[in-house]
């Protein structure tokens, strides 16, 4: 299927690795350009020669998407996409008793504000020109909030609360944004929580990642290129009447029926 964005241009943010590099890799391949951020330099370059191999152009920016001139860099390079997706590590685990004010005010930069000021740079130029498709990468933690995540289960619910509301003003233009929840993939972030969590409970990584696998009805964790073509097609020129939803793709981790 093609997915009708060839020669569109895209800025994915926190793409040199993981879920990030994964939408990069799938919009890429759609022929679509784009302009890849991260704050480590080798990672990014290792990441944009793979994706140079689609014959599409590439831009690597080295840059903190948490901080203004962060945000800046990326809008230089990549003035007005097309496609935004929008991604950032997650905030630490801890108990909520040991987070000051400065801990909450990170995660709600990181995984709430910085998505919303990369909307705001970009989406009336997408209203203007009657295409634009915005991607939040948020967490399965929004359905099913994890209780020592609770940084990353406010600052999220805070940008899902938002989103539902613009993505509704912008769908009439063909703009359209929605939020995709990742369950468990592996990536670098998978596998530093996952060791924190063996090491806090005393059992091997071994018995962690079976007890794991074991919790997930698909028997497995998700593969990173399975998130990314998820996103491309989100982004495709068919999924215009897609907007303000929160897709799930967590292999039947959530429970519920809707
Ligand atoms: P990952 O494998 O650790 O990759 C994170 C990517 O983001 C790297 O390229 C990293 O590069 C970049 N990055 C991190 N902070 C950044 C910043 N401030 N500015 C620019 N780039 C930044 O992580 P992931 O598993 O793909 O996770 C992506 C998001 O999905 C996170 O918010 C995570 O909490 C969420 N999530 C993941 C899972 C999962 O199972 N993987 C599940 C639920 C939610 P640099 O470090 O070099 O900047």
């Amino acid at each position: 299927m093609d997915l009708g964005i060839k020669g569109k241009k895209a800025l994915v943010c926190a793409a040199s690795k993981g879920l990030g590099r994964a939408c990069a890799m799938s919009l890429a391949r759609e022929g679509v350009n784009v302009t890849i951020l991260a704050r480590g330099q080798d990672a990014l370059e290792q990441t944009a020669a793979e994706l140079r191999r689609f014959g599409v152009e590439v831009t690597a920016v080295a840059a903190d998407v948490t901080t203004p001139a962060g945000r800046a860099a990326a809008h230089a390079a990549c003035p007005d996409p097309d496609i935004l997706v929008n991604n950032a590590g997650g905030p630490p685990p801890g108990d909520f008793r040991n987070w000051s004010r400065e801990d909450w005010i990170r995660a709600l930069d990181a995984n709430m504000l910085t998505p919303i000021e990369l909307i705001k740079a970009t989406v009336d130029t997408m209203i203007a020109r009657r295409f634009g498709r915005i991607v939040n990468i948020t967490s399965g933690a929004v359905k099913h909030p994890i209780p020592h995540l609770g940084l990353s289960n406010g600052a999220r619910a805070g940008l899902t609360g938002f989103v539902a509301g613009l993505a509704r003003q912008t769908v009439a233009h063909n703009v359209t944004i929605n939020n995709l929840l990742p369950g468990f993939f592996e990536t670098d972030r998978n596998l530093t929580t996952m060791t924190a969590m063996a090491k806090s409970r005393g059992i091997s990584m071994e018995e962690m990642k079976a007890e794991r696998v074991q919790s997930i009805p698909a028997h497995r964790q998700g593969i990173p290129s399975e998130f990314g073509d998820l996103c491309a097609y989100v982004c495709s020129a068919q999924a215009g009447f897609i907007t303000g939803q929160n897709l799930l793709i967590d292999g039947g981790a959530y429970p519920g029926t809707l």
